[in-house]
Order: C-alpha cells, then sequence, then structure tokens
C-alpha cells in the first residue's frame, strides 16, 4: 500500500458493524452524499436476495459452493458465517482501491472485523488504513421494533438476529469508535465528522 491520493494519504478502509438493524447502512447511505468519494466493498454472500437486492451491487449472491472455492482459493480478506448464511469480503474489493486513495467502506459483523483487527496487527500500513466503528441502537428493544418494521425478515430470521444482537453489541468496546444511533440524522451526522477527522489525521498520511 503505497501510493496515495491527492491529500497525500492511501484510502482509509472503514469497517462498520452493528447489529441487524442498528441502521448501519441507513448511516452510510445518508452519509455518502456529503462526504462523496467512498466506494462501498460488495460482499459474496449465500443468502438470497432480498425483494429490491441487485447482485453485483448490494452483494455478489452466490452458491455454497462458489463460497467455498472462493475460501480455498484464500480470495476472502475476512469471512464468517452471520445469522446462518455465510458472507466474506473479497481482498480485490479492498486493496487495489487503498492503493490509489480511494477509501472503502465495509459492512461487516463482529466476527470479520475481528479477523481484519489480525490483519491490522501484523501490518502497520494496513493499520494506519483501517477505522473499526461499531453503530449501537439506542435499546434492545427499539432494535427489535426496527426489525420488525422493517418487514424483510421471516419471524424465524428476526429471532435469530435478535438473539445475535447482544452478543455483537458485547464486543463494542474493540472498536476505535461507537456511534449510537439514537436518531438517524444525528448519528449520520456524527459518522460524517468522523471520517472527515479521519481523512485530515496527521497519523495516516504516508510520509515520503
Ligand atoms: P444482511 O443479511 O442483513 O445483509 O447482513 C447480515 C450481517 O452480515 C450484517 O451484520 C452484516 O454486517 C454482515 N455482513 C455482510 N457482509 C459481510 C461480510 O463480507 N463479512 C462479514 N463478516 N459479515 C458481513
Amino acid at each position: 500500500m503505497t501510493s496515495t491520493n491527492e491529500a497525500g494519504r492511501s484510502g482509509l478502509i472503514l469497517i462498520l458493524s452493528g447489529p441487524s438493524g442498528s441502521g448501519k447502512s441507513s448511516i452510510y447511505k445518508m452519509s455518502i452524499g456529503e462526504l462523496g468519494a467512498i466506494e462501498f466493498s460488495v460482499s459474496c454472500t449465500t443468502r438470497a436476495p432480498r425483494p429490491g437486492e441487485v447482485d453485483g451491487r448490494d452483494y455478489h449472491f452466490i452458491s455454497r459452493g462458489e463460497f467455498d472455492r472462493l475460501v480455498a482459493e484464500d480470495a476472502f480478506a475476512e469471512h464468517a458465517e452471520v445469522h446462518g448464511n455465510c458472507y466474506g469480503t473479497l481482498k480485490s474489493e479492498l486493496l487495489g482501491r487503498v492503493q490509489r486513495g480511494i477509501d472503502v467502506l465495509l459492512d461487516i459483523d463482529v466476527q470479520g472485523a475481528a479477523q481484519l483487527r489480525k490483519l491490522c496487527a501484523a501490518s502497520c500500513e494496513f493499520r494506519r488504513a483501517c477505522a473499526f466503528i461499531f453503530i449501537m441502537p439506542p435499546s434492545f428493544e427499539e432494535l427489535e421494533r426496527r426489525l420488525r418494521a422493517r418487514a424483510t425478515e421471516t419471524e424465524e430470521s428476526i429471532l435469530r438476529r435478535l438473539a445475535n444482537a447482544k452478543g455483537e453489541m458485547a464486543h463494542a468496546s474493540e472498536y476505535d469508535h461507537v456511534i449510537v444511533n439514537d436518531d438517524l440524522a444525528r448519528a449520520a451526522a456524527e459518522f460524517t465528522a468522523l471520517v472527515r477527522s479521519l481523512r485530515d489525521d496527521p497519523a495516516r498520511q504516508i510520509k515520503s
């Protein structure tokens, strides 16, 4: 990771985690207009597309066999089983962009974030690029209300996501930043301000 953008730094790898229904995607969709120039890392998943989801835009929807082949080829920077399905970030989604100075946003679970943290421990260049951000719902009750209001999941999937949420929230302290999504516009503004400060952080500039 040696090239830079015009600001003199390599791209950021913005790692966003939080329970299903915490509002991660609403926050970054609201912020992206103001931040500009962030590319979304499109994950691979074995889960079926939801209505309205587009292959190659929301996810690469692939079979379990194809997923296993990519694991065997070491194509993933991280991968995990979440809510009974497999998800993974392709190395090809990250490295070239970061080298070209493009900021990349990852929406991944706590297991995947832990794997990337290990890569950070092994490479100071990777650590310099990464920022770990956790989106916290204001309460468990509110999370349940949002998941039900979303109406995209079966009852079984809602219960599974709620059961996993407590375990995920227990990992919030491992993240560099925690944003409480008590109010979407406020949380999005906090996220926008955070990304701006990361872009300006002298510790993230490449010294040549
Ligand atoms: P959903 O099925 O609601 O799109 O995503 C379920 C969970 O999987 C979310 O917590 C999301 O952050 C996580 N996820 C999505 N893509 C990836 C990925 O590439 N890796 C990992 N570890 N988790 C992912």
